[in-house]
């Protein structure tokens, strides 16, 4: 009988241990899963010239849902490519990445506002760049995991839009960069600003 109650105090002691063990190891998972997440908004801007093609499971609804069809009816092949596959135009062919005149960009998918030439500046980076957005809520972010690297992608809110990422390499007051494409924005010129006084153009739809 005595091996026996020894057998017995080993098996209560072990199952006395694994939940310690378990909740110590899941303590371990979350610290490395959070300061995962973290990286993106270091992630170097020369990381961001290849297209992204996959991005983050999180549970992102936007207020307008329409079908790949009735985008791709809508949009310019270049504008649904970027907005709604996650593509990204080359650098230094957009049309915005070196406008300099006075006004809005609005979402090229929904008309949402997003940024003005108040906080757009000349990053070299050859796409258009803001260190601030003028509605930060109509703005949706979330981990872009794809190619290998962590960036934090940014959205429309309101109809799920593609825009760009964000990297904490802007430059003051903000200290952010929001490197968008030109593709997925629209522009609406201040009035009496010399660019005509009706907004540009740019959908199929508004041609
Ligand atoms: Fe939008």
């Amino acid at each position: 009988m005595p091996p026996q109650a020894e057998d017995t105090t080993t098996s209560v002691s072990a199952r006395r241990w694994a939940p310690i063990g378990m909740a110590a190891g899941l303590v371990l998972v979350t610290a490395a899963g959070w300061q995962w997440l973290q990286a993106g908004s270091h992630a170097p801007a020369e990381a961001m010239t290849p297209e992204a093609t996959t991005h983050s499971e999180e549970d992102f609804v936007p207020d307008i849902n329409k079908t790949e069809e009735q985008w791709q009816a809508e949009l310019t092949p270049e504008q649904f490519k970027v907005t709604r596959q996650k593509g990204t135009e080359r650098p230094y062919t957009g049309k915005y990445w070196n406008h300099k005149e006075p006004g809005k960009y609005k979402c090229v998918c929904c008309g949402a506002e997003l940024f003005t030439s108040a906080t757009k500046y000349d990053s070299g980076c050859g796409w258009p760049s803001f260190y601030a957005a003028d509605q930060p809520d109509n703005l949706h972010t979330e981990a872009d995991r794809s190619w290998g690297m962590v960036r934090t992608e940014v959205m429309c809110k309101k109809c799920g839009a593609h825009l760009g990422h964000v990297f904490d390499d802007g430059p003051q007051p903000t200290g952010v960069r929001f490197c968008m494409n030109s593709a997925s924005l629209d522009f609406e010129p201040e009035e009496g600003s010399g660019e005509g006084n009706a907004k540009t153009p740019s959908r199929k739809d508004a041609e």
